[in-house]
């Protein structure tokens, strides 16, 4: 039983996206204390600011948690590398920062679901206030915000290519997504600034760093929330080989994702009672919803060796190449180290009976055999394409009521027959488009999964084999008023801290303004996002000097901050 006690007003667990722009709203109220607990470390690594270095950052310990799903029979009985960011920013520090805040009728629909407040009309001005474009406040973009939002700065043959040909099949070309319908083919925007990351801790964390009232911890890995009855009243955690216990006088709020908050809800008691009753854990609130219902965009990595044109393969492959690209990196800050893995994006309907558009492909001018191995030595490119509305469902369990031992984390990919229909129909799109006149010169050859693959049995059966995880899991905190939902439209747990409490103004536009820095596309990723558990108490304490000492590895940032 860790003894140590800090008393804060709120309590964060987890500096990702939405943990960091908590820490940030909530502390601009001078009169309350912040705690920002973060299992990883600081965010100054060199490849976390380089764009590129995601292919360094993604399956690296110092930066990744490297979970491992549980095989899926579909997925030819592979386990996947799962990747979720361990550091500060969490997963916007090791992602593709593509800027995309999802379709008009999926906000719309969830917002039927009896979630007031989330429709695409009521969620555009929240992303706009966040949004700084580069160009400013045009093409439905906000201006002035904390999240940068910028054009590519590298341009590829290959692609130009591949939207002329995308064009030839019905996909038309569009200057932006993001206007709530994101049908067409355009370059991603990204969240980047003059060829650097703009994680969320540049964003939200380091311009306040210095405020007296935010504490925020590194290396502090939550093992447990507390109740007092049915109320959240602070947060167990290990910082190094010490067991500390932070108190939270007002609100405890979940922000650890879609893997570390269901977790750490299930090791709290809070979740399925017959799954806590397996580890010895006493059920505080028998919440079945915590946990299940995971999904995640799959992506279908088609590959294509192409000829006569530049790739991002050649050049990370000659010595020449690596020179070129790293000294256009340090003088302009441009080239192909400021891409992020896609460049291209394109969104159509996988048949004509879709409502919407419901496959997107991410265009990469690349091609390795997965994330954290070398790029291939011959010319080529990735149009992976994956479904933006999958119908699969899996979990994510405790295995353990040690918080050190990984979840299960079981997607069940392609367990649906529909899910293997739009699978085979955008690998079909896909060799379209491969096909057309646009990029005929370049003598694209399919390589992954082979022209000898022509089935629906066969093409099936691939999509298993080269289908991967697009870094998208949600949906295990669930939002709505089903029984297996576990939060209100408002982000609190059900059931939990019943009390009559308020949110102030400001923490709920935050905490409903966030998914602008997540993947919006499919709306339902929105769900297992950001939550809480809350208690109303009286007056905050002052923050006691020992808890300013456990800020550990932040107290150098912060001094750098003040005097700076
Ligand atoms: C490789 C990759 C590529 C992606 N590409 C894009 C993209 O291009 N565009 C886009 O919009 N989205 C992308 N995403 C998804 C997006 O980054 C995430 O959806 C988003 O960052 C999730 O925000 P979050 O705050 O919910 O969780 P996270 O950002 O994952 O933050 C959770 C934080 O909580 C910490 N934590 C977890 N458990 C504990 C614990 N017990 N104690 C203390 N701390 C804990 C974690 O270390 C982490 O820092 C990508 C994700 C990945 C991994």
């Amino acid at each position: 039983m860790a003894t140590d006690q800090y008393v804060f007003d709120y309590v964060v667990v987890g500096a990702g996206t939405a943990g960091c722009l908590l820490a940030n709203r909530l502390s601009a109220d001078p009169a309350v204390s912040v705690l920002l607990l973060e299992a990883g470390g600081q965010d100054d690594w060199f490849w976390i600011d380089v764009p590129v270095g995601y292919l360094y950052t993604i399956a690296n310990p110092r930066t990744d948690w490297c979970y491992k799903t549980e095989p899926d029979a579909h997925l030819a009985n592979r386990s996947i590398h799962y990747a979720r960011g361990r550091v500060l920013g969490g997963c916007s520090s090791i992602n593709a920062m593509i800027h995309m805040r999802g379709q008009k009728e999926d906000w719309d629909h969830w917002a039927s679901l009896g979630n007031p407040g989330w429709t695409w009309q009521e969620m555009l001005p929240l992303f706009q206030r966040l949004e700084d474009y580069e160009h400013g406040a045009v093409d439905t973009y906000g201006s002035g915000g904390e999240v940068r939002v910028e054009d590519p700065r590298v341009r590829w043959e290959i692609l130009d290519a591949w939207r002329a040909a995308a064009g030839e099949c019905g996909i038309a070309p569009i200057k932006v997504f993001n206007t709530g319908d994101n049908s067409g083919c355009a370059y991603f925007q990204m969240n980047q600034k003059k060829g650097v990351r703009w994680s969320a801790t540049k964003a939200f964390l380091r311009p306040v760093m210095n405020r007296r009232n935010l504490t925020v911890v590194t290396q502090a890995h939550a093992t447990r929330l507390r109740f007092e009855g049915r109320a959240a009243a602070g947060v167990e955690f290990r910082a190094g080989s010490d067991s500390r216990y932070a108190k939270a006088s007002r609100e405890v709020i979940l922000a650890a994702g879609a893997i570390g908050s269901p977790q750490l809800l299930q090791l709290s008691g809070v979740g399925s009672g017959k799954l806590l009753q397996q580890f010895g854990i006493p059920v505080v609130h028998d919440l079945p919803g915590v946990g299940e219902n995971l999904h995640d965009h799959l992506q279908v990595r088609m590959q294509y060796k192409v000829s006569g044109v530049k790739t991002l393969n050649q050049m990370v492959n000659s010595l020449w190449g690596k020179a070129a690209m790293g000294l256009e990196y340090l003088l302009f800050k441009t080239g192909p180290l400021t891409m992020p893995p896609s460049q291209l994006g394109a969104f159509a309907r996988s048949d004509p009976q879709q409502p919407t558009a419901n496959i997107e492909w991410h265009v990469q001018p690349l091609s390795l055999d997965k994330f954290g191995d070398p790029l291939h030595a011959f010319p080529a490119i990735t149009p992976s394409v994956c479904n933006l509305r999958p119908t699969s469902r899996g979990w994510v369990r405790i295995k353990s009521n040690d918080a050190a031992t990984y979840p299960e984390i079981k997607l069940n990919y392609l367990d649906t027959p529909e899910d293997r229909r739009v699978a085979v129909d955008g690998m079909r799109f896909t060799r379209r488009i491969m096909a057309a006149r646009a990029l005929a010169k370049y003598r694209p050859e399919e390589f992954r999964p082979g022209a000898s693959v022509q089935s629906d049995k066969d093409l099936e059966k691939a999509a298993g084999e080269l289908g991967t995880t697009i870094f998208h899991p949600i949906g295990t905190c669930k939002m709505g008023q089903d029984a297996m939902a576990v939060v209100d439209e408002r982000l609190r747990v059900r059931g939990i801290s019943a009390c009559a409490w308020r949110t102030p103004r400001s923490c709920r536009a935050s905490l409903r303004a966030t998914p602008t820095l997540r993947p919006t596309r499919s709306p339902r990723k929105a769900r297992a996002w950001c939550w809480r558990t809350a208690r109303v108490r009286p007056p905050p304490p002052a923050l006691p000097a020992a808890a300013r000492a456990c800020a550990g590895g932040t107290a150098r940032r912060r001094r750098t901050a003040r005097s700076g």
